[in-house]
Parts: C-alpha cells; sequence; structure tokens
C-alpha cells in the first residue's frame, strides 16, 4: 500500500464560487500511477467547502439558495459580535458541508457517477486563495 500526498492551489473570484475540481482531482490521481484506492481531498481552511453536484445551471443556484435558507446572511451570527470580520454565515455553511470529501478510485479511475462532479465552494466573503490536500492511499 502507498500514500501520496499532493497539494492543489487557485485562486477563487467570491464568494459562492462553485468550482468544478474534478479534473485537478482525476489527474492527481493518475500521477500517482497507482490502480485502486481512495482519494481524500481536504481543504486547509475554515470557510471553504468540499461536495459534489451535477454541475449544470440550475443546481450551482439552487445549492446556494439552500445555503441562504439555512444559514442566511442576514442574520444576528455570535461570531460576527466577536470578530466583525462578516463571515459568520460563511463558517456554519462550511461546517454543514465540510472540508473534505473522499472518493474511491479503481482502475486509475474515480468511481464518480455520470453527472456527479467534486466541487470546492467559496463559502467566505471574500476571495481567496485555495490550499486543498490530497491524500491518495492506494495499490499499483
Ligand atoms: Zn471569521
Amino acid at each position: 500500500m502507498n500514500v501520496i500526498s499532493k497539494q492543489i492551489s487557485f485562486p477563487t473570484k467570491s464568494e459562492g464560487d462553485i468550482l468544478d475540481i474534478t479534473k485537478k482531482v482525476s489527474e492527481a490521481v493518475a500521477e500517482t500511477k497507482l490502480q485502486n484506492g481512495i482519494v481524500t481531498v481536504f481543504v486547509t481552511g475554515a470557510t471553504g467547502a468540499l461536495t459534489t453536484i451535477e454541475y449544470e445551471p440550475g443546481l450551482l443556484m439552487d445549492f446556494p439558495n439552500m445555503l441562504e435558507r439555512i444559514a442566511p446572511k442576514n442574520f444576528s451570527y455570535e461570531h460576527e459580535k466577536r470578530w466583525h470580520d462578516g463571515n459568520g454565515h460563511s463558517h456554519v455553511r462550511a461546517s454543514l458541508i465540510g472540508p473534505s470529501i473522499t472518493v474511491p478510485f479503481i482502475k486509475g479511475k474515480l468511481t464518480l457517477g455520470t453527472w456527479q462532479q467534486i466541487v470546492f465552494v467559496e463559502l467566505d466573503a471574500r476571495n481567496r486563495v485555495r490550499n486543498l490536500v490530497l491524500q491518495v492511499i492506494g495499490e499499483g
């Protein structure tokens, strides 16, 4: 068994960005030459999140609309009272979605559904440079 760590870095443009990182992750897995295993993708930071979605225009609106219903921007967050940095909603949204995702791969290919993409969600109230850690565990 092998454990191979990689990093992916990219800038985000603004709050609400939903970036399809499927290609980056599958390329990183391919580079390891491992055939069967799992890849965990983890965001270092408490205001970003990772999940999967069908990357189509309807859901790219439905998903942020859902976040606004569950954790509205216009709400009195204790984090905001304490830090005044305008991102209380960002933090609770990020905690809800989660900071990582694990995807199995078989014969070097991610086992995603045809319409299932891995996405990074920028939840902070401003643009950021994001660093993702990929931990690939598998056998060749
Ligand atoms: Zn904050």
